[in-house]
């Protein structure tokens, strides 16, 4: 018998709004996404899952798709009440399990990626202080019981559902895809309303190169818009049917916005904050340093790979230029 995932919707603190979760019930009830640590969410969990006649305690296996706050913070009070075990990509595991440590070694790295991309110091205090914030809602530590990997399977109350890895978003991204009823559950990976955010993060613990959020997020997307989906559930917002639709106009932003940020690349260089001013305004950088210093770094990612940028570090700044490829289609 096949279970579908039923949609529970909680609120968040945050300025995405509220969070998708999704129940698939049976014998064993499984929870994917658990919501973020607030009273809130805890009581539109119990009512959400009330409507299906499941309580929290009597959930059996709690997946974690992403390791962000809106997506797992209340995970660890879940483990508590239920006895849960919990399944995510072992790219999740820092945050999950020590919160404290790995929020500080992110932000270590978060000033470090925004010194060298020429954001003010001021307003560096001032990002710093945001997210500060965030950490007032860290959790308890969330046990894990197995990792997932890229390819496994997981039978989810009787029907089989594949794992896929799609870093982009966050690098422990998952997404779950059940073949027969061509159900794919994308978390943040695609969302109906909005352009998902592939953010810089710090390398995996014991490596040094910094992942190319944008880059590997445009290859998870063409990874899943190869699949037969037809219901998409996202981790913000309704269902997406007939989902290649949207993938294809979330690549066609990316690719505009390659094209603008190539054209604004000359032989002087640049910092990514300068990029960034001239693509987004100077009022939304300002507002929202953290966001658009992000997508460009992504971006000038994308145009390095492909040889039309180059980038030479300058007084702990990184500077960009136009690359050789660039260069020789001007002469
Ligand atoms: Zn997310
Ligand atoms: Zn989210």
């Amino acid at each position: 018998m096949n279970h579908r995932p039923h949609r529970l919707v909680v609120p968040t603190p945050y300025p995405v709004g509220p969070v998708n979760l999704y129940l698939i019930p049976g014998d064993e009830p499984v929870l994917i996404d658990a919501g973020p640590g607030t009273d809130e969410a805890w009581v539109a969990l119990g009512e959400g899952l009330a409507a299906y006649n499941v309580r929290i305690s009597e959930l059996r296996h709690l997946i974690i798709t992403h390791a962000h706050l809106d997506h797992y913070g209340q995970a660890g009070r879940i483990v508590a009440e239920s006895g849960a075990r919990v399944y995510t990509h072992p790219y999740n595991a820092p945050l999950l399990t020590d919160f404290p440590r790995e929020w500080e070694r992110i932000m270590r790295f978060y000033g470090d990626v925004m010194r060298k991309a020429g954001v003010p110091a001021q307003l560096l205090g001032r990002m710093g202080q945001n997210m500060q914030r965030n950490q007032q809602l860290s959790t308890q530590p969330v046990p894990i019981a197995r990792f997932v990997n890229d390819g496994d399977r997981l039978d989810l109350c009787g029907s089989p559902w594949e794992v896929l890895h799609t870093p982009g978003h966050a690098l422990g991204a998952i997404c779950l895809y059940q073949s027969q009823n061509q159900e794919l559950v994308t978390a943040d990976h695609l969302l109906p309303k909005v352009n998902s955010n592939p953010v810089v993060e710090p390398p995996p613990e014991g490596e040094s190169e910094r992942p190319r959020a944008l880059v590997d997020y445009l290859r998870s997307l063409q990874r899943i818009a190869k699949l037969e989906v037809r219901t998409a559930f996202p981790g913000h917002g309704d269902p997406i049917s007939n989902p290649r639709v949207l993938i294809e106009r979330r690549v066609r932003y990316r690719q505009r916005r390659t094209k603008q940020i190539q054209a604004l690349l000359t032989d002087r260089g640049q910092t990514v904050y300068q990029l960034a001013q001239q693509v987004f305004g100077p009022e939304i950088v300002q507002d929202q340093s953290f966001l658009t210093v992000s997508e460009v770094i992504g971006q000038l990612d994308i145009l390095e790979m492909k040889g039309l940028a180059s980038m030479s570090e300058e007084n702990d700044t990184w500077m960009y230029r136009a690359g050789p490829e660039l260069r020789e289609n001007h002469e």
